[in-house]
C-alpha cells in the first residue's frame, strides 16, 4: 500500500490563456497523498481555470498536470478514473430525481451493472441523502443539491476529490454539515478544494495553496504560512518620554530594522511601532537602554500576524484590478451569510429554478 507523502497530483509550469488574458500563470504545486488542501485566492484568481484543466475538462496553454502518474493530456481515461470532481456550478438535471441521477452517474463512470444498486445506495447512505433520494432535484434545497454533487463526484470512489467551491451559497448549518462531510471523506480520499473565503479552507484544510492572478503566492500548512510571515518580529510600546528622547535611544540598537513613533493617548507618553530583524527577541536589550535613559516602558507587546494578515498582504502584493476587494476575510462572509440564509428559505418554499448544466 502507498504511505502517506506519496506524490498524487503534480502540476508544473502550467500556462492558461484567454486571448491576451492570462488566467493560470506558471503554476506549480504537488499533492500528496491523505491530506485536505485549500486552493485559496479571490474572485478571478484562476481556481477554477486550474481545477478544470487538472480535471481534464480544458487544456492548458502549455504545463502538464501529472495525476497518479497519468499525464491528463496523453492518458486522460488512466487520470480521470483516479478523480472525482465537484465543478462551481454542478451538473445536476433538475427533472431527476436524486436517486435516479445518482444511477446515472454512476452508469457514465462505468460502475459494473451488477454494483450499480448498492454502490449508489452506499453513497446516498454515505452523504445523508435517503431523505431526499425520491425527490426531483429541482425540488430540493441548494444545501441538498450540493451533496448530490459531491456524491456524484464520489462515484466509483476515486482517490482524489476536487471540489470547486462547496460550500458556496450555503447557509451557516450547511456549510458545517458539508465541513464534516469533507473531514469524513478525508480518511479515504486526498482532497482539494477550493474557496476564497480564508476561514473556510483554515477549518478543514491541512495545506494552503494561496494563488493571486492566476500565480503561486505561497503553500504550506497554516502554521508554516504563519511562520514564514513572521521572520520579522513586530513590537509595540508605550514609553514615559519624549519623541526625542525616545529617538536618540531606539538609533542606538542595531537589530532595529525600522521604527515608527507617535504620540500615545497616555499624557507624556509615545508609541513606539518597530520591526525587528531575523527572529531574535530583543526585548530585553530595548527595555534595558530605555529605561537606562530615564525612558520607562509602560508597556511592550510582540504583534502576532494572523493568517488572515498574511492572506490579504500575500494577495494584495499579486493583486489586479479585476480582483481588488474580493477578498473575504470573515467579517465580510457574515454578510453573505444572510443573504444565504435567504436564498435558503426560498428554496425550501419549493423551487424550480434551472440547475441543470449538462
Ligand atoms: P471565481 O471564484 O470567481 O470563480 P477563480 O479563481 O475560480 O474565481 P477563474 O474562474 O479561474 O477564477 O478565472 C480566472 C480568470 O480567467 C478571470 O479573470 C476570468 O475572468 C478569466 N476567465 C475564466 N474563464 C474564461 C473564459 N472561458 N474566457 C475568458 N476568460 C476567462
Amino acid at each position: 500500500m502507498e504511505k502517506e507523502g506519496h506524490i498524487l497530483i503534480q502540476v508544473e509550469h502550467l500556462v492558461k490563456r484567454y486571448g491576451a488574458h492570462t488566467a493560470v500563470d506558471d503554476l506549480s504545486f504537488t499533492v500528496e497523498k491523505g491530506q485536505i488542501y485549500g486552493f485559496l485566492g479571490p474572485n478571478g484568481a484562476g481556481k477554477s481555470t486550474t481545477m478544470n484543466i487538472m480535471t481534464g475538462y480544458i487544456a492548458a496553454s502549455s504545463g502538464t498536470v501529472v495525476i497518479n502518474g497519468n499525464d491528463i493530456l496523453k492518458e486522460p481515461v488512466n487520470a480521470k478514473k483516479c478523480i472525482g470532481y465537484l465543478p462551481e456550478i454542478p451538473p445536476l438535471y433538475p427533472d431527476m430525481t436524486v436517486w435516479e441521477y445518482l444511477l446515472f452517474a454512476a452508469e457514465l463512470k462505468k460502475v459494473p451493472g451488477k454494483q450499480r444498486i448498492e454502490h449508489v445506495e452506499e453513497i446516498v447512505q454515505k452523504l445523508q441523502l435517503s431523505d431526499v433520494e425520491e425527490r426531483l432535484i429541482k425540488n430540493i434545497s441548494k444545501g441538498y443539491k450540493q451533496r448530490v454533487g459531491l456524491a456524484q463526484a464520489l462515484i466509483g470512489y476515486p482517490e482524489i476529490l476536487i471540489l470547486d467551491e462547496p460550500m458556496v451559497g450555503l447557509d451557516p448549518k450547511q456549510i458545517i454539515e458539508m465541513r464534516d462531510l469533507i473531514k469524513g471523506l478525508a480518511k479515504e480520499h486526498t482532497i482539494i478544494l477550493s474557496s476564497h473565503i480564508l476561514s473556510e479552507v483554515s477549518a478543514v484544510c491541512d495545506h494552503i495553496i494561496i494563488i493571486s492572478g492566476g500565480k503561486l503566492a505561497a503553500s504550506g500548512s497554516p502554521e508554516e504560512l504563519q511562520e514564514m510571515m513572521q521572520t520579522k518580529a513586530e513590537l509595540e510600546l508605550v514609553v514615559l518620554g519624549t519623541r526625542e528622547q525616545a529617538d536618540e535611544i531606539l538609533q542606538q540598537i542595531n537589530e532595529i530594522e525600522s521604527y515608527e513613533i507617535n504620540n500615545a493617548e497616555e499624557a507624556d507618553c509615545v508609541k513606539i511601532r518597530l520591526d525587528v530583524s531575523g527572529d531574535k527577541d530583543i526585548r530585553k536589550e530595548i527595555s534595558v537602554a530605555l529605561s537606562g535613559a530615564g525612558l520607562p516602558i509602560m508597556s511592550m507587546n510582540r504583534m502576532e500576524k494572523s493568517l488572515e494578515d498574511i492572506f490579504l498582504k500575500l494577495t494584495d502584493e499579486s493583486e489586479t484590478e479585476e480582483n481588488a476587494g474580493s477578498i473575504e476575510t470573515e467579517e465580510s462572509v457574515q454578510t453573505d451569510v444572510s443573504d444565504d440564509i435567504e436564498e435558503n428559505e426560498m428554496n425550501e418554499q419549493e423551487e424550480s429554478d434551472d440547475d441543470g448544466n449538462l
